[in-house]
């Protein structure tokens, strides 16, 4: 982040949130059955401690945070439904790396890294690119000259660099859901741009599952390559081709290392009281994972004032584009005023306090409700905290295609990722009431109307946001975090969270900014949702035909 000059801006606003924010320590007070702002807050100083090292899924806090959830679990009288009656469900989880040098053959010409072109570290496993004809894709900035997805199918799409300095890793065009994602590679003709950041960016190492794991994470191989070689795999050059063109034909292989790494779900039951029903589950997760430490430290107060400004250039509102360059300029924080409130305080844990550290400690408050709570629900409660979630949602993907309960008996999953916050300077029309609903009537009206239902008999109801549940929103919430993985076997699901805000996968996302009285109100209410669903006597009718699970999502 670099900082600007020394101009007042946006200081006021921030003084005053400054002011209200919670000491940044806590000391932990026993738990009660009850879901308690008290029991949140001890429970969420825990988890997003810095000794819990930004919990990142393959690595020490992850495992850490993993083993404590587990704990609890155990304190609480849930039954194990891990692997081998554990709490834990391993997940296949590898660090990829390519093989320094490797050439690859376009017809005949040889081609080698890194001169002519780099593999991009990807999440899924990507296909091999021998045998496969290559094609000209069209111009990376621009959708309007792209060729068609069937087109792309089996081909190494070769995309030409949109303007200098604007074109996006390659990596977004070997998504899921991408026009090329059927593409056996996709080559961005932009390697000549690449500055060294960049270059140690696209080449860093990737998390994944081990190969060919899971059949539903297969993805094109991403490459970027220079102009020259565009050149010969297309034998024209770039400013002489149309979209459509035909080139040479691949040889080779690109290699990639796997070394495995440890990370694990964890996964609980509260058998139901009903004989006839407690062999179906309503399941309810959150993730336990975040994003790990970043390379460098930043200062905590500098970061959040400047980010701030970003977030209220933008009207609070996700989804709306970034500022533009000249924007970001005009943004002055004045450091040496923030320094006389504070030292510098330099961080570079991301602790993940609100992503998603109060999903995890709402759920395991609910758990621990429920398990006091007699007679229990009817149904059986199936509690995941999903690992791997930041890494594309690994641990529910993992979860899913290898569930411990059968996947038919699970009647709905309700999730939550980020319920701590949500208040009128986080997000527009944010308040303590404030919550957003995502994908609840997608695949059964019946249970997007039980949550409602459910919401209006509270004394408080909350004011639902459907805002991000929009098909097409540009913020993809629906495909963006575990519940995906339940609703593309066609469980129905509901996803909650307070929404995005200025701290989002920052260092400055920390328990003192987290708001204890409306994520308790959350957390109750997906209690009360749960056992209503466990209770009723017939599951949620699904009424829209069950989704392709190896399909890319939607939003
Ligand atoms: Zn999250």
């Amino acid at each position: 982040m670099r900082l600007r000059a020394l101009v007042l801006l946006a200081l006021a606003p921030l003084a005053a949130r400054a002011q209200s924010a919670l000491p940044r320590t806590h000391t932990p007070q026993p738990t009660t059955a009850a879901i308690t702002p008290a029991d949140l807050k001890t429970r969420l100083y825990i988890i997003a401690d810095d000794s819990m090292m930004g919990r990142q899924a393959g690595a020490e806090g992850n495992l850490l945070v993993t083993a404590y959830i587990a704990a609890e679990a155990k304190k609480m009288g849930l039954t194990p439904a891990g692997d081998s009656g554990t709490y834990f469900q391993w997940i296949p989880l590898v660090r990829r790396t390519y093989v320094a040098e490797t050439v690859l053959l376009a017809d005949a010409t040889a081609l080698s890294t890194p001169a002519y072109w780099l593999p991009l570290g990807a999440r899924g496993s990507p296909r091999p690119v021998d045998g496969a004809r290559v094609i000209f894709g069209g111009n990376a900035g621009d959708s309007s000259t792209w060729i068609s997805a069937d087109q792309a199918d089996g081909r190494v799409v070769v995309l030409a660099p949109a303007r200098e300095g604007v074109t996006p890793l390659a990596s977004p065009f070997v998504r899921a859901g991408s026009r090329f994602s059927g593409a056996a590679a996709v080559a961005l003709a932009d390697l000549d741009h690449y500055t060294p950041a960049r270059l140690r960016a696209a080449t860093r190492p990737s998390m994944a599952l081990r190969g060919g794991a899971s059949p539903g994470s297969i993805t094109p191989q991403g490459l970027v390559v220079t102009r020259m070689a565009a050149a010969i795999m297309l034998h024209r050059s770039l400013d002489s081709v149309h979209a459509g063109d035909t080139g040479a034909v691949m040889h080779g292989t690109i290699t990639i290392h796997e070394t495995p790494l440890p990370a694990r779900n964890v996964v609980a039951v509260l058998p139901g009281s009903d004989p006839r029903l407690r062999g179906e589950y309503v399941a309810m997760g959150a993730h336990s994972d975040h994003i790990g430490i970043r390379d460098g430290a930043v200062d905590h107060d500098s970061l959040r004032a400047y980010n701030t400004a970003v977030w209220e250039l933008r009207g609070r509102t996700p989804g709306t584009p970034s500022p533009t360059a000249a924007q970001l300029a005009a943004i002055h924080v004045n450091v040496d005023s923030l320094h006389r409130a504070h030292p510098a305080r330099m961080d570079s844990i991301n602790n993940g306090a609100d992503d998603d550290g109060s999903g995890t400690v709402g759920l395991l408050e609910i758990a621990q409700a429920a398990a006091a709570r007699k007679p229990h629900p009817k149904r059986s409660l199936l509690f995941v905290w999903h690992t791997g979630e930041e890494l594309g949602l690994l641990g529910s993907r993992w979860f899913t295609e290898h569930p411990t309960v059968p996947r038919d008996s699970i009647v709905a999953q309700l999730n939550m990722d980020m319920i701590g916050r949500g208040d009128a300077a986080d997000i527009k029309g944010g308040g303590p009431r404030y919550l957003e609903l995502v994908g609840s009537f997608r695949l059964s009206k019946e249970l997007g109307a039980t949550a409602e239902r459910v919401n209006k008999s509270l004394p408080q109801p909350f004011v639902f946001d459907y805002t991000f549940d929009a098909a097409g929103h540009p913020e993809n919430i629906y495909c963006r975090s575990d519940h995906a993985m339940y609703a593309r076997y066609g469980i129905p699901v509901v996803f909650f969270t307070t929404g995005l805000h200025q701290d989002y996968h920052q260092v400055t996302d920390e328990p003192q900014y987290i708001d204890y009285m409306h994520m308790a109100a959350v957390a109750r209410y997906v209690y009360d949702l749960g056992v209503v669903i466990a209770d009723q006597a017939k599951a949620p009718v699904v009424d829209h035909p069950k989704p392709d699970p190896m399909a890319p999502c939607k939003q």
